[in-house]
């Protein structure tokens, strides 16, 4: 029953970085989990998935 050393991973859906998937925030959406490596990526897919994307 041996666990393995490395944390499982996962990718943030914004910056593409990996963080442990104990670490990651995460929204659901219809048939996929998106994971966030911290709270100003989450906000930056949540802003963009209610107003689409924006142009500046
Ligand atoms: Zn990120």
């Amino acid at each position: 029953m041996d666990k393995p050393a490395e944390p499982e991973k996962v990718t943030c859906a914004v910056c593409r970085a990996e963080i442990p998937k104990a670490a990651a925030l995460h929204a659901e959406g219809k048939d996929y989990v998106y994971h966030f490596c911290d709270a100003a990526c989450f906000e930056h897919w949540d802003k963009e998935k209610e107003h689409g994307p924006e142009k500046s």
